[in-house]
């Protein structure tokens, strides 16, 4: 089975690559001539989604899933949440971002935060969406290089490690995205 992952972000490819099964091929945004920046403009994670997804499907007709995450801090009321991309302005500068969301908790005893991912699938007329959850805290300060976004300063809940200091597979089995993907797998496993 082929399908699009509605996405212009080469590491989530690669974390969600090297999650499926091989009979499961996936198709990136630039693999089906999709350059644009698509439009996420809804105030959920879920709409974000579903927008992402529904554009590709009615511009280029594939199936395909999209997912959107948000970081949601108890301190903060749960924000960033749907606006963590932009959260230091619409330059989505991940270390702006970080630092911004580092100043925000400055002196703040409670750093307890999670990560929310959403897939919404669009596949033979039907839509379906899954998503996971990851609990942890937000760090003092930045660690590690691998990862993207706000993996630098988040430390999931039971280890001593921040994301940036773990392997995609080690991120992968204990992260919101991953959860979510192995409910979008068991999904297209049961239906293929
Ligand atoms: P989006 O889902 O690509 O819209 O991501 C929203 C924001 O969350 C962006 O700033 C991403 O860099 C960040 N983000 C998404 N997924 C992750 C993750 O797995 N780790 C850290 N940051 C992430």
């Amino acid at each position: 089975m082929k399908i699009v992952f509605a996405t212009n972000n080469p590491n989530k490819i690669k974390e969600v690559q090297a999650q499926l099964p091989e009979n499961i091929k996936l198709l990136s945004l630039e693999e089906i001539g999709c350059f644009e920046d698509i439009p996420e403009t809804a105030p959920t994670l879920e709409g974000n989604a579903l927008q992402k997804a529904t554009y590709v499907k009615e511009t280029y007709g594939y199936d395909c899933f999209a997912d959107d995450t948000g970081l949601e801090v108890e301190a903060l009321d749960g924000a960033p949440g749907v606006f963590s991309a932009r959260y230091a302005g619409n330059q989505k500068n991940d270390h702006e971002n970080m630092n911004k969301l580092l100043a925000e908790l400055n002196g703040k005893t409670n750093r307890k935060a999670q990560f929310k991912t959403v897939i919404a699938l669009i596949l033979n007329g039907k839509t379906l969406f899954f998503a996971g959850i990851c609990k942890g805290t937000i760090l003092e300060q930045k660690k590690g290089d691998k990862g993207f976004g706000y993996d630098p300063i988040f430390q999931p809940e039971g280890y001593e490690l921040a994301f940036a200091e773990m392997s995609i597979e080690q991120k992968n089995k204990i992260g919101h995205r991953g959860k979510a993907v192995q409910k979008l797998i068991e999904y297209l496993n049961k239906i293929s």
